[in-house]
């Protein structure tokens, strides 16, 4: 059994080998949190409620609420009508949107579409909630005429809609305006409008080409940490409507703080991370990256066309699609593929170099299958 060290030197050398062929998912790589670790060293905890005081002082809830803050603005929250939390991830705030939407409208349908993430069917099934699943477009884009079709059947039922901003293989975005009308027109009023925004949410925001906040109709946002601002622990961001929070929440008095939120002990360093991206770069700071990273999309598009790959991608958006490429190739780029397409993405950190390599593979394996089919 080799000693500790030599354990950590190795697994070292390959996740630093492995990160440097890692396009295929969203996690953004270029911070640097070093000036944070010696919290480390503490046992900081944001057990329970973030707004609220608690007994114990080992927490970095005022770091959490800048976030929250950040994040409430940003999507247009009503300005004292609004509660959040940090989560562990984007599949949390998709389970705490969910729930609370069941608790406030118990016995709803919940549509989402095809595309729609693989947490939003497993948090439903946790859940036990009916659900009906809507097809998409071609470009992942949910079919609002077949929502329209399957809502109308159920109008005498509340609805819970599950509108994605940015869906996992295409990135393509659900226009909530276009959902809400639907739920007007058959004028369903208990409704219910969760966005699962973990990739795209905060970067199309800053775009302000959003058509998803709180504006728009949207009844809660939850969105990934770790995804486009960037953090080596998952985390993440759910806001929900205050009023419709207060309704379900029940006092916890046990730890002096208000069991509101679906972990009980919460991660202390994740909201640190998060508050250290965001007030460094702050909004303009995190806008050029995003354009970076869009700019970088339409260069992988070009580079891919220019060897006879089909590629595309939706509007605003970093994931570059195009054709399945072989299994040894999606292994090393570590690429998510479906029956048809695999999928790169230009997240922050992700550079021309890494895009100019990948098609350099790309093209190899392309003449290697020709000469094979020549024979
Ligand atoms: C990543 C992602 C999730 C899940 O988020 P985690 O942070 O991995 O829990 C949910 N929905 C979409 C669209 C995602 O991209």
């Amino acid at each position: 059994m080799p000693n500790e060290q030599d354990t950590i030197s190795s697994f070292l050398a390959r996740v630093e080998e492995r990160s440097r062929s890692f396009i295929g998912y969203p996690a953004s790589k270029d911070f640097n949190y070093e000036e944070l670790f010696p919290f480390l060293h503490y046992n900081l905890n944001n057990i329970g409620d973030p707004m609220s005081t608690s007994h114990c002082d080992m927490h970095t809830r005022e770091f959490e609420q800048y976030v929250l803050q950040f994040f409430a603005r940003l999507f247009h929250a009503p300005q004292n009508d609004w509660w959040g939390y940090m989560t562990h991830g984007g599949t949390e705030g998709n389970l705490y949107g969910l729930f609370l939407a069941r608790e406030l409208y118990p016995g709803a349908m919940v549509y989402y579409s095809e595309a729609t993430h693989y947490s939003m069917q497993k948090n439903i099934h946790l859940l036990g909630m009916p659900s009906i699943v809507i097809r998409c477009r071609q470009n992942g884009e949910m079919d609002y005429d077949d929502l329209e079709q399957i809502i109308q059947h159920y109008r005498h039922k509340p609805a819970i809609v599950i509108a994605n901003i940015g869906t996992t293989m295409t990135e393509a975005k659900d226009h909530v305006p276009m959902i809400t009308n639907i739920l007007k027109k058959y004028a369903i009023r208990d409704h219910y409008v969760h966005c699962d925004a973990a990739l795209a949410g905060p970067y199309l925001a800053l775009l302000n080409h959003d058509n998803f906040d709180f504006r728009f109709g949207a009844d809660s946002i939850a969105i990934s940490g770790h995804k486009f601002i960037g953090s080596p622990i998952p985390c993440g961001v759910v806001l929900v409507k205050k009023s419709n929070k207060d309704r379900i929440s029940r006092s916890v008095s046990y730890i002096g703080s208000y069991d509101a939120t679906i972990a009980g002990s919460r991660n202390a360093i994740a909201p640190l991370f998060m508050w250290y991206t965001i007030s460094k770069l702050g909004k303009e700071g995190l806008l050029q990256r995003a354009l970076q990273g869009i700019a970088l999309a339409d260069y992988a598009i070009e580079q891919l066309r220019n060897v006879g790959i089909e590629a595309w991608k939706n509007e605003n958006a970093l994931t570059v699609v195009f054709e399945k490429q072989s299994k040894t190739l999606c292994s090393k780029w570590q690429l998510a593929s479906d029956a048809e397409w695999s999928h790169l993405i230009c997240m922050p950190g992700v550079t021309r170099e890494q895009i100019d390599d990948f098609v350099a593979d790309c093209t190899m394996a392309k003449k290697e299958e020709e000469v094979v089919l020549e024979f």
